[in-house]
C-alpha cells in the first residue's frame, strides 16, 4: 500500500528535512520498523542509521520495511549494503530494501524539506503524510493529516524516546485520524523541541 512519507533529520530553521518512502509509511508500518531499525539494525546509533537511511540513498525508498515473518526482520546492515531496487517479478523482491537509486533505478537524489508554517504558500512535501525525525534522544513523528476545514500542514504528533517503551503505533494513528489529537494549524516543530542536534 502506498503511503507516503519521509525519514527525516532537523534542520537549523527548526524544520525538517529528508527522503521519500513510498509503501506502509503510517507509523504502525515506517514509524514502528524505524523503531526496530535504530534497536536492532543500528544498535542505538541515530547516526549511523541517518547515514545510511538518509545520506547513503539520496533518491529515497520504494520500500525499507521487512515484510517477511516478523521474528525474522528488520533488514539487518548486511542488507542494507545491497539495498537496490528489483521488479515485481523478481524472485528476490523483498528480500532487500527497495531504494530508488541503486539496483534497477538509477534516479535522482531528492531532498524533501518542510517549510511548514513559515512559507504560507504552503510545504513543497506537503502530500508526505508521515515524516519521522530522527534525533539522538528519539523521533519526531509528524502528520499532514488535518480536519477538512483545516488547510493541510505539517504538525507535530509525538515524540517516540528510543529508551522508552515502544508507543502504541496503530493508536497514534487512530488519534491523529479521528481528530483525538488536537487540529492547530501550527507546527510544533521537531527541533524546536530538541535543544541539540
Ligand atoms: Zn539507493
Ligand atoms: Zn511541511
Amino acid at each position: 500500500m502506498s503511503t507516503r512519507g519521509a525519514i527525516a533529520l532537523p534542520t537549523p530553521e527548526s524544520g525538517w528535512w529528508g527522503r521519500y518512502h513510498h509503501t506502509d509509511s503510517y507509523p504502525a508500518g515506517l514509524g514502528r520498523e524505524l523503531y526496530r531499525l535504530y534497536h536492532h539494525t543500528f544498535e542505538r546509533d541515530h547516526t549511523a542509521m541517518a547515514q545510511t537511511l538518509i545520506a547513503d540513498h539520496p533518491a529515497g525508498w520504494s520500500c525499507l520495511l521487512y515484510l517477511g515473518d516478523d521474528a525474522s526482520g528488520p533488514f539487518t546492515r548486511a542488507d542494507f549494503d545491497l539495498s537496490g531496487f528489483v521488479g515485481a517479478s523478481s524472485p528476490i523482491r523483498g528480500h532487500y530494501p527497495a531504494c530508488y537509486c541503486h539496483g534497477q533505478r538509477n534516479e535522482p537524489a531528492q531532498r524533501l524539506t518542510c517549510r511548514c508554517p513559515r512559507d504560507q504558500n504552503g510545504c513543497g512535501p506537503i502530500d508526505i503524510e508521515w515524516a519521522y525525525v530522527l534525533t539522538a534522544e528519539g523521533m519526531w513523528v509528524i502528520t499532514s493529516h488535518t480536519a477538512d476545514h483545516h488547510r493541510p500542514v505539517h504538525r507535530f504528533v509525538d515524540r517516540v524516546i528510543w529508551e522508552e517503551a515502544e508507543p502504541d503505533w496503530r493508536r497514534m494513528e487512530q488519534d491523529v485520524r479521528t481528530g483525538a489529537l488536537p487540529a492547530g494549524d501550527d507546527v510544533a516543530s521537531p527541533s524546536r523541541q530538541a535543544s541539540s542536534d
